[in-house]
């Protein structure tokens, strides 16, 4: 651990709006404490940023001492970057407003601002943009990755809906990063993570959406997987680009729709949206209803906000957490054999196979348009697996490990860098895939001494 002078620590201190926070001081742990209890850092010093000016003299304090720099949005990536061991931790989880202008359908996004400060300032005015499915998760670090959910077959990925954001470079120098200003930087912080630089505000369009929506989970027995999952992917080439229904396979949670005697049962889960027309959006979830006999539905208009929150439960901070996620094309039959084999020897309760659909406008964009570059995959296959006791890692992360190669083969070898943790360094190219030389040039230009690199790291060299 790096042991700053006091007079280093007093002249920031006098520097800044927000909190400088030493080991042992109050408010140290909650800071250092992010959404996987399996991340356990200790920086040697944080810094929770009130203001813009904050993060330009954090950044100079860790150049000048040569320390270790995370940033933390909101603290939910999986691999735990936004917590360094004993280093600088800028903090920007305070910094969390969210100023929606209805009339040129924009928002600018502060940069710890959660997917609900989000939602809910865009909803009063029924806007909103593809953010993704658990309300509490950063838009910083989920924008700056790519970015799905929701409204990603109709309107993109979130990438897709940046109009600009502002950016301290390693150099302390606030950039805009537009199409028309810094082109190759915005280039880059669209799916090249936080490598390039500190953002301070992003620019989003946005959609009209909701304020209600015909959304829902229609829940069938776990025997019928197999023919389930290749109805699934019959089903989704065919359906319209308002409705988005995605596949988990799981225990079933106690939920007041499914009779008592299923809870804890391994059932499949089909969760739908629907945006715009609700006669079209019922007619077209009919085919997905009549699969086979269902244990039980929801379905019915909510909140868009609400229906942002769905899966919030299962997804609370506070567990241990260990993922490993694959892209996929199609499902082929080998593939769902693989997914249900496994899907059946879930290690826990709490553990689930997820499968998202992306497709729709999110492959219409050239794979080189953005530093995001999957555009031709239909699935991201992410399994979520969770438990409480560090005990029983080693089980967990095995099973994870066991599951991910039998599926290797039916999928692209692509991965979202979003979902990578942290013992996945050897899968940081495929992240970037095809745009990873021209991520490494911009690297050079933008960051060349890797002063960020907590992150999916692209060195500024091949
Ligand atoms: C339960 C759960 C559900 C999820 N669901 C989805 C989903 O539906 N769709 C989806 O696309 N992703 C999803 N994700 C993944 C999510 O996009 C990433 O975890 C993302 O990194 C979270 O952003 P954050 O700001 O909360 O993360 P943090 O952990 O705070 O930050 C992650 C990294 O982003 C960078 N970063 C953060 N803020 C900045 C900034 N202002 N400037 C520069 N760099 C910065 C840093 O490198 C940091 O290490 C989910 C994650 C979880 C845990």
């Amino acid at each position: 651990m790096v042991s700053l002078q006091s007079e280093v620590v007093s002249e920031l201190r006098s520097k800044v709006k927000g909190e400088v926070l030493l080991p042992g001081e109050s408010g140290y742990d909650a800071a250092r404490t992010i959404w996987n209890a399996m991340i356990d850092r200790k920086p040697a010093i944080i810094v929770r940023c009130a203001a813009v000016e904050d993060i330009v003299h954090s950044l100079a304090l860790g150049r000048d001492h040569g320390l270790l720099v995370s940033v933390k949005g909101a603290g939910h990536n999986i691999a735990g970057n936004a917590v360094c061991d004993g280093g600088l931790m800028i903090d920007l989880s305070a910094m969390n407003s969210v100023q929606v202008d209805p009339e040129t359908r924009r928002a600018n996004v502060a940069p710890g601002a959660t997917l609900a400060n989000f939602d809910h300032e865009a909803q009063r005015y029924g806007l909103a943009t593809p953010l993704g499915i658990n309300s509490t998760t950063g838009v910083a670090g989920l924008t700056l990755g790519g970015g799905f959910g929701w409204l990603t077959r109709k309107y993109g990925m979130t990438v897709d809906n940046l109009i600009s954001a502002d950016v301290i470079t390693a150099d302390g120098i606030l950039l805009r990063a537009s199409d028309q200003e810094n082109q190759e930087l915005f280039w880059a912080i669209r799916g090249g993570g936080g490598n390039f630089g500190v953002v301070t505000n992003f620019e989003f369009k946005l959609h009209s959406v909701g304020p209600e929506v015909l959304s829902g989970l229609i829940v069938f027995p776990f025997d019928q997987a197999q023919d389930l999952l290749k109805k699934y992917q019959e089903y989704v080439d065919q359906i319209p680009e308002e409705l988005s229904v995605w596949a988990v396979m799981r225990h079933a949670p106690p939920l007041p729709f499914l009779p008592p005697e299923v809870h804890g049962k391994m059932v499949v889960v089909f969760p739908f949206i629907h945006l715009g027309d609700i006669e079209e959006g019922r007619r077209a979830i009919e085919p997905l209803r009549n699969f086979a006999q269902p244990y039980g539905e929801h379905i019915g208009l909510q909140p868009f906000t609400a229906w942002q929150k769905t899966f919030d439960p299962l997804l609370a901070p506070g567990a241990r957490n260990y993922w490993k996620s694959h892209n996929f094309v199609t499902l082929s039959d080998g593939a769902i054999e693989a997914l249900v084999a496994y899907a059946g020897r879930l290690p826990g309760p709490q553990c689930e196979i997820f499968i998202g659909l992306i497709s729709g406008q999110a492959n219409r964009v050239a794979p080189e348009a953005t530093a995001y570059a999957h555009r031709n995959i239909k699935y991201v296959l992410n399994v979520h697996c969770r438990w409480e006791q560090p005990q029983d890692d080693t089980r967990f992360i095995s099973w994870a490990r066991e599951f991910f190669n039998a599926t290797a083969s039916f999928a692209t070898g692509g991965v979202y860098v979003n979902f990578l943790t942290q013992d996945e360094t050897d899968r940081t190219q495929a992240a970037y895939g095809a745009n990873y030389k021209r991520l490494v040039q911009l690297k050079q230009t933008y960051d060349p001494n890797n002063l960020f690199r907590m992150n999916q790291n692209i060195k500024p060299s091949l």
